[in-house]
Order: structure tokens, then C-alpha cells, then sequence
């Protein structure tokens, strides 16, 4: 099926097109110039930003991917989780077109999508794989027997995600926003053994992650270098925070896979795009015997295909449409593929 993706649910507008798990376009703009004096996303920016790019941005990936609203099977939507507000607009903007192309109507989820955006790259997700889901907002491991209709979690943060941690660290050494990119690029010419900063949660038993303790511990190893006068070794404490979220986040994903008998490990979410998270898990998978699959990092961001893929896969499915008065849900639960 032909589908159009449309995901407004931080400060990316993204248009994605898909037929099948090819990908046809993929468009995105985003407003976050707007918000980095503020060191987060404002909401009411990213929700006007949205406003304004929505159509220009539908038209440039109808362009790219060379076909017409009217080829269309289908509109998916992120119905959520998200900035209530700049979900709307996009939802809003689903509606439209749906009712005056007549053509159905997906609501889905955000989480759900960052995982079955894989399919893009790699074909057909493995039934079950399991999923470690990393970025600004949620860190979970799931157990994902089928993408469309059974997304089951078995972990998650019971603090902060992943990836606002690597944003909070970034603000601590003063990187700027967001932070997870410049991390990464800083901790290249730093020591990951330099400093022991604590894994949290790691010998508990649980799938759950928690990395408040992490962050507060980066602050308080950096303000004491500063009271001391000492200059802060930036990529050193970079790369050691990296370190230890990454330590934590392949190990817990690993042992859901030995535990549940699953030989494949799917990552998806911002912070997949995290280049030691990624060699990380390629070592480890390799040595456990685990097959793993990441999108290339620009599909691992917030994007417009990666709705359209998860749009896809329902059509594909043979589900039901969403009714055209669904809600923007800014906090569906993961479990919940569609409206
Ligand atoms: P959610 O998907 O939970 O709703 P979101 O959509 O805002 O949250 P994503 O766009 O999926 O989040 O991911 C953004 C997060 O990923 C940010 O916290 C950002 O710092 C982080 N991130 C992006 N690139 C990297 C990287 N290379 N290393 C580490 N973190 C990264
Ligand atoms: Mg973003
Ligand atoms: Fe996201």
C-alpha cells in the first residue's frame, strides 16, 4: 500500500511516503533553532511551527517520492504519546486530507512507529523481536510478537529516558540542546573508564531502567571539579556518562532476549542513533548470539516515514481505519499500536 505518514508530536514536522517498507520520501522540518535558547522544546513554538509547515512540507514529500495525494491508500497519523498541542495540529491535518481525498484514516503510535520504521531498512520485523525503545521520552524494553496488533513491554524508566538524561548531562557541561548528538560527538575524544559514574539498576533483576541517579552524580562530579577550581575534562565525563548509560541499556535488552528465548534485538528511538550504543550492541548481540537490527541514525530521530511504515504495516495487516473524530492522546500508553 501507498501511504502518506504525518508525525507532529515534538518539534519535527515529518512527512513520510511509503509503499510497502519502501520508502518513497521522507521530509522533515523542524523547529528546533526555535527552542534552543530555551534548552527545550516549547510547546506552543513547536505547535505554530507545526501549523506552518505542515502543507509546504506534504508538498515537498509528494514531490520527492514523484506521486499524487491521489494515488494514496491511506493517511496515518501519530495520534501519540506527545505535546498534546502539537499532536492536534498534525491529527487535525490527517483528518483533512482524509475526508477530502476519502481515503483512511491511521492513528497510531509514536513509540510503536519507531520500531516498525526498521522495516524500512531491514524487511519484515522477526515475529516475536524484542525492542529496546530509547529516546527523549520513554525508554522500554518491549516484546513485540507482531508490530501492528501486540506490542507488550516489560520495562521501562521509572525516572528519567535515556535520551533526557543525555539532555540534562548536555545542559550540566553546558553542550547546548539537545544534547544527545553533542554528546556523542564529545565522548569520540574522551576516556569511557575515565570516570565511574554508577549504572543504575543494573544487577536488580528487573527490565527497568533509572538514570536520575546518573545525571545527579555527572552534576555532582562536575560542580565539585569546579569548586576545586579544576578545569572540567568535558569528553572525558561525556564519554563516561555514555559509557554507563549504554553499559545498562545492552546489557537489560540482552538478557530479555536470553530470557524470553528471542534472537532478535530491534533499537529504535533517538537514541538509537547513538554511535556507542550501537557498537556496543553490535559486540554484545554478536557474543550473546543475537541477531540485531538499527535503522540508520536518520530514521532513528523523529520522522514522517516511520508513520507511514507503522501506516503501512496496518493496511497491510488488513485492520480496521481509525473513525475520523480520534483524539490526540498525548499520553497513550506503548501497548496501544492505534487508535
Ligand atoms: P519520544 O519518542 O519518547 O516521544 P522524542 O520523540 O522527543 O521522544 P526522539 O526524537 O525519538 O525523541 O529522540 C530525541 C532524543 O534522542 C533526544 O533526547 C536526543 O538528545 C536523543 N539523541 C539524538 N541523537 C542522539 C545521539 N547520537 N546520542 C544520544 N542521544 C541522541
Ligand atoms: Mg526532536
Ligand atoms: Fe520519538
Amino acid at each position: 500500500p501507498l501511504v502518506l505518514g504525518i508525525e507532529t508530536s515534538c518539534d519535527e514536522t515529518g512527512i513520510g511516503i511509503v509503499r510497502g517498507h519502501t520508502l518513497l520520501a521522507d521530509t522533515v522540518a523542524s523547529s528546533v533553532d526555535e527552542h534552543v535558547r530555551f534548552g527545550g522544546v516549547v510547546p506552543e513554538v513547536a505547535s505554530r511551527a507545526h501549523l506552518e509547515a505542515m502543507t509546504p512540507t506534504i508538498e515537498r514529500a509528494l514531490a520527492e517520492a514523484g506521486v499524487a495525494l491521489s494515488d494514496l491508500d491511506a493517511i496515518a497519523v501519530t495520534a501519540g504519546p506527545g505535546l498534546a498541542g502539537a499532536l492536534m495540529v498534525g491529527v487535525a491535518a490527517a483528518k483533512a486530507y482524509a475526508l477530502a481525498l476519502g481515503k483512511p484514516l491511521y492513528g497510531v503510535n509514536h513509540l510503536a512507529a519507531h520500531v516498525a520504521v526498521d522495516q524500512l531498512e531491514h524487511g519484515p520485523l522477526p515475529k516475536p523481536c524484542v525492542s529496546l525503545l530509547v529516546s527523549g521520552g520513554h525508554s522500554s524494553l518491549l516484546l513485540v510478537p507482531d508490530v501492528a496488533r501486540d506490542v507488550r513491554s516489560l520495562g521501562s524508566t521509572v525516572d528519567d529516558a535515556a535520551g533526557e538524561a543525555f539532555d540534562k548531562v548536555a545542559r550540566v557541561l553546558d553542550l547546548g540542546f539537545p544534547g544527545g548528538p553533542i554528546i556523542d560527538r564529545r565522548a569520540r575524544e574522551g576516556d569511557p573508564r575515565a570516570i565511574a559514574f554508577p549504572r543504575g539498576k543494573i544487577d536488580d533483576g528487573t527490565y527497568d531502567f533509572s538514570f536520575s541517579g546518573l545525571k545527579s552524580a555527572v552534576a555532582r562530579w562536575v560542580e565539585a571539579k569546579e569548586r576545586a577550581g579544576e578545569s572540567v575534562p568535558i569528553a572525558d565525563v561525556a564519554a563516561s556518562f555514555q559509557e554507563a548509560v549504554v553499559d545498562v541499556l545492552t546489557r537489560k535488552a540482552i538478557a530479555v532476549c536470553k530470557d524470553n528465548g528471542v534472537d532478535h534485538l530491534q533499537i529504535g528511538g533517538g537514541v538509537a542513533a547513538n554511535s556507542r550504543l550501537r557498537e556496543m550492541a553490535a559486540q554484545r548481540c554478536e557474543k550473546a548470539g543475537v541477531r540485531l537490527r538499527v535503522p540508520r541514525p536518520g530514521l532513528c530521530t523523529d520522522n514522517g516515514a516511520m508513520v507511514a511504515a507503522l501506516g503501512a504495516e496496518l493496511v497491510a495487516a488488513g485492520l480496521e481505519d481509525s473513525r475520523l473524530d480520534i483524539p490526540a492522546d498525548s499520553s497513550l500508553p506503548v501497548t496501544t499500536v492505534r487508535l
